[in-house]
């Protein structure tokens, strides 16, 4: 069972490069000041990297900056099945072109369907 969610790590990465703060101990890393307090928080080992990823990125930062994450299309589909099948705690998403199995928490034995 891998229900637990994985914690987000606690190094910086730069989100421009994907360089490791660990990896750099000479590098600061800073966050956009502008999402701070977002959740959106993103951290950069450079000034290069904050206007690269501002203008380039994926998404590019200015269209995403100080606004909170987007959904992702899995959680989307998630939140859509869910609404569907009211009785249902949790979607286990397969891949294509295999159905959803819905998990029911609390039972004794996890409900598998469809
Ligand atoms: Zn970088
Ligand atoms: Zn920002």
């Amino acid at each position: 069972m891998k229900a637990k969610q994985v914690p987000h790590p606690v190094k910086p990465i730069c989100a421009n490069c994907k360089k490791r703060a660990s990896d750099y101990p000479k590098l600061t890393f800073k966050s956009c000041i502008k999402c701070k307090d977002t959740s959106t928080s993103v951290m950069y080992c450079s000034r290069e990297c904050q206007v690269s990823d501002w203008k380039y990125g994926d998404p590019p930062h200015k269209a995403v900056c100080g606004k909170p994450r987007p959904r992702s299309a899995a959680l989307l589909k998630q939140i859509a099945l869910l609404e569907k099948h009211p009785s249902v705690d949790y979607f286990l998403m397969r891949p294509e072109p295999l159905p959803e199995v819905g998990v029911t928490f609390g039972a004794v034995d996890p409900a598998v369907g469809p």
